[in-house]
């Protein structure tokens, strides 16, 4: 009996927590049986009331900087400048060159590690980039999937890969979305473009080896000036994804450039990598928030999605309609340490920003 009275809090708390749906990804989920977080800015206008913010911490959209075929060579120069402008970038790994061919160019697992410690993000690129898809011996599109993403969890301590770039090239035509829904929570495609703020493909997000930003008239559908610009009803508060491979000499001043453009405008712009990104935004997508508890004394919120929590751990930037006589706030979500807040003005009332996790227990926010 003493056991079961230990045990039984835990149980019950596992029971609570968890969501109902517990979804890999949107794949197959159509649009309108999303729930949509407004496009415009929420300012909610009673005390207590709350809303999920579009992006982590209100910013207008997300940009992505993601880094194809290893090109080892390029890594210090890649820490050294994302390290100056606070950036955190994606690199999509071909697994089965790492530690076996070609040094320079494919890396050593060590060198991986090193950048994931460096606060970076790593993905799967597949094994061979289907290159082995031309030989007899070619273990198939769920391997080139599957074991590029099992080879970085094993040799890149702390590090989950769960998100996945189709390979373009000779074979691209095997790359199959239907088992990379199975294996991953979302995967870069392979369209030149913007993505908007809404109703995403998240297993073929768009992404752009050639971005421009303001400066080709002839692309305004790489135009990523245009998803800062509130008169740009299309693409304004959507998500850029800047593609790059091995880079040299003049390209490396462009891709300066391309990093300044974020970080001269890092108030508008969360710099996510890609797999933070496609989780808050799935998160988001089917999130309810609800407010348990609404008083002078304390606000009591609840955040659940449809996504697996295993995976789906990025928190929601939540906004709070603050009571009037709430100078600031303290906030903790269920056993949980003390959690970061962040008050502002908007039109003469206050609001808190605070960061939840989905299906991680209620939010209790108190004055202080
Ligand atoms: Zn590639």
């Amino acid at each position: 009996m003493r056991y079961s009275l230990c045990l039984f809090p835990l149980i019950a708390t596992t029971a609570l927590f968890a969501g109902e749906k517990q979804l890999l990804n949107l794949a197959g989920i159509p649009k309108e049986e999303r729930m949509n977080v407004p496009v415009e800015y929420v300012w909610p206008e009673n005390p207590g009331e709350a809303a999920v913010c579009l992006w982590k911490d209100d910013k207008a959209a997300a940009i992505s900087y993601t880094i194809d075929d290893n090109c080892a060579m390029n890594i210090d120069w890649w820490l050294a400048e994302a390290g100056q402008r606070d950036m955190k970038l994606t690199w999509f790994l071909v697994t089965g060159g790492i530690s076996n061919s070609n040094p320079k160019m494919n890396g050593e697992w060590s060198q991986w590690q090193a950048v994931y410690d460096a606060g970076h993000s790593i993905e799967s690129h597949t094994v061979t980039h289907l290159s082995g898809a031309s030989k007899p011996e070619w273990q198939g599109i769920e391997w080139e999937y599957g074991d590029s993403k099992q080879a970085i969890d094993a040799n890149v301590a702390g590090n989950s890969a769960t998100a996945l770039a189709y390979p373009g090239g000779g074979n691209s035509a095997k790359n199959d979305p239907e088992v990379a829904q199975g294996i991953y929570i979302a995967a870069r495609g392979t369209r030149g473009t913007i993505n908007g703020a809404r109703g995403l493909n998240y297993m073929s997000i768009n992404a752009m080896s050639r971005p421009n930003i303001g400066d080709n008239p002839k692309a305004s559908f790489s135009d990523c000036s245009r998803l800062i610009d509130p008169a740009d009803t299309k693409a304004y508060r959507g998500w850029g994804v800047f593609i790059y491979h091995y880079i040299k000499g003049e390209n490396m001043d462009k891709t300066r450039e391309q990093m300044d453009f974020y970080y001269s405008n890092r108030d508008a712009f969360w710099c996510a990598s890609f797999s933070d990104a496609a989780k808050y935004a799935q998160s988001r997508d089917t999130s309810n928030l609800e407010v348990l508890e609404n008083s002078n004394q304390r606000i009591v919120l609840s955040l659940s999605d449809w996504m697996k929590d295993e995976y789906f751990n990025h928190p929601l930037t939540v906004k709070v309609r603050l009571p009037d006589d709430w100078s600031g706030f303290r906030a903790r979500q269920g056993d949980g340490p003390e959690l970061n807040t962040r008050v502002v003005e908007h039109d003469g009332a206050r609001y808190g920003y605070v960061d939840i996790i989905p299906d991680g227990g209620q939010a209790i926010l108190i004055p202080g």
